[in-house]
């Protein structure tokens, strides 16, 4: 098991991309804390998670946007150490812009892109004293790419993209690597509906959406290779490429 006896702190793990990441990573050896706004969904994920000898994964139910939260759950755990950060909790946006109520844009930045600054603000002073950490922020192929209805939501995972690239300048010479993901169309409750009649599929050079577990595959790879810094790595069958 190459995560045996981490430490890693999942936003996003009750469900879809996060969840994954933490089933692999659990599987892996690492204790898991999930974050998500939901306590009974958290819990249901954290049960779902494979255990061995010591991993005691726990939850913790808090709004990303919110720094308070972050602060406390930080201040909390002040003598447990965080191997792993991965950010992956997120909402999605389907309006054009001028169709888009002043409530939603601020919610869609808050939630994505101020809660992945949030995680990293707050962790980051933990890895530092460890000397060693790793970061990996879930953005999406929209940041480059566009989207129409996804202004928004571009904005938000582009601002991830410039975040993680930034913070990995300033972080590689204490030990922390940070890295971002850029998936394409994955199967998770965020994309229900979205390739009814297969024409989204038609889109995608691999003909298909990809599967929760293909991200995990990368996010481990990203966890696991002591080299592997300011990446930025789009998991999206190809669809980057059109
Ligand atoms: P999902 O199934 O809808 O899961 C979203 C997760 O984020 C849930 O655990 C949700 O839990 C949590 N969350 C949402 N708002 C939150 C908040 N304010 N505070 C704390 N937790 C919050 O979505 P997904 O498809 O797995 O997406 C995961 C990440 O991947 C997102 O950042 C998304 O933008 C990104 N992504 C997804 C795709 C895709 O095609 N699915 C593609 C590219 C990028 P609660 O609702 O209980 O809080």
């Amino acid at each position: 098991m190459s995560l045996l006896g981490k430490r890693c702190i999942i936003s996003g793990g009750s469900r879809g991309i996060g969840l994954a990441i933490a089933r692999l990573f659990a599987a892996e050896g690492a204790t898991c804390t999930l974050i998500g706004r939901n306590q009974e969904a958290l819990s249901t994920a954290a049960e779902s998670l494979p255990r061995h000898n010591s991993q005691d994964h726990e939850t913790v139910p808090f709004d990303v946007s919110n720094t308070n939260y972050w602060m406390k759950m930080v201040a909390d755990r002040k003598t447990v150490k965080c191997d792993i950060l991965v950010n992956a909790a997120g909402i999605s946006q389907n309006s054009f812009l001028f169709n888009t109520a002043h409530g939603d844009v601020s919610k869609i930045i808050n939630t994505n892109l101020t809660g992945t600054i949030w995680g990293c603000k707050f962790l980051v002073p933990k890895m530092m004293k460890q000397k060693e950490g790793c970061i990996i922020n879930v953005s999406s192929l929209m940041a480059i790419h566009g989207g129409r209805g996804a202004s928004i939501y571009a904005a938000s995972k582009a601002g991830i993209v410039g975040l993680t690239r930034s913070l990995a300048w300033e972080v590689g010479r204490f030990g922390i690597r940070a890295n971002v993901l850029l998936p394409g169309y994955i199967q998770t409750e965020m994309t229900e509906g979205m390739d009814k009649n297969g024409e989204l599929s038609t889109l995608i050079p691999m003909g298909r959406l990809g599967l929760v577990d293909e991200v995990a595959d990368a996010a481990l790879f990203l966890a696991k290779n002591s080299y592997a810094h300011n990446c930025v790595l789009n998991i999206d069958g190809g669809l980057s490429a059109t």
